[in-house]
């Protein structure tokens, strides 16, 4: 199977690897669309958040401390930050491996697309 971020969670494709554990792999977005956007990969490959159910919600709970620590250690912390996970096609995603970003450094407006 073709997957660009199990690629990248493999080392196979290069990337700006930030963290790295069991269970995710934080890299730099390479189409920014803030001072800060980051991608919080599950090393599991997952299409969608809609493949999360009771058995493995934990997953998305480690995503967000994950994520949580990359953005103080960016320096969003006090000012504030954004997590998304898109799903879908008209959820506007775009990589069918989960990911959760982490976007700040700018106001970001309060409209959701
Ligand atoms: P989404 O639209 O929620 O699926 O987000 C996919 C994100 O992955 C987009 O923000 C892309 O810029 C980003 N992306 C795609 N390919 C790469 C890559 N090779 N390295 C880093 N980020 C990527
Ligand atoms: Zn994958």
């Amino acid at each position: 199977m073709d997957c660009i971020f199990c690629d990248i969670v493999a080392g196979k494709v290069r990337a700006e690897v930030l963290h790295r554990d069991e269970q995710v792999v934080v890299i730099r977005d390479i189409n920014p669309q803030a001072p800060v956007h980051l991608l919080t990969i599950p090393t599991e490959h997952l299409g969608t958040i809609q493949e999360i159910d009771a058995g493995n919600a934990p997953l998305v709970g480690h995503m967000t401390v994950v994520a949580n620590e990359m953005a103080r250690k960016e320096g969003l912390s006090e000012k504030g930050y954004r997590l998304v996970i898109n799903c879908g096609n008209e959820g506007g995603q775009t990589v069918g491996h989960l990911h959760m970003h982490v976007l700040g450094g700018r106001q970001l407006l309060g409209q959701m697309g």
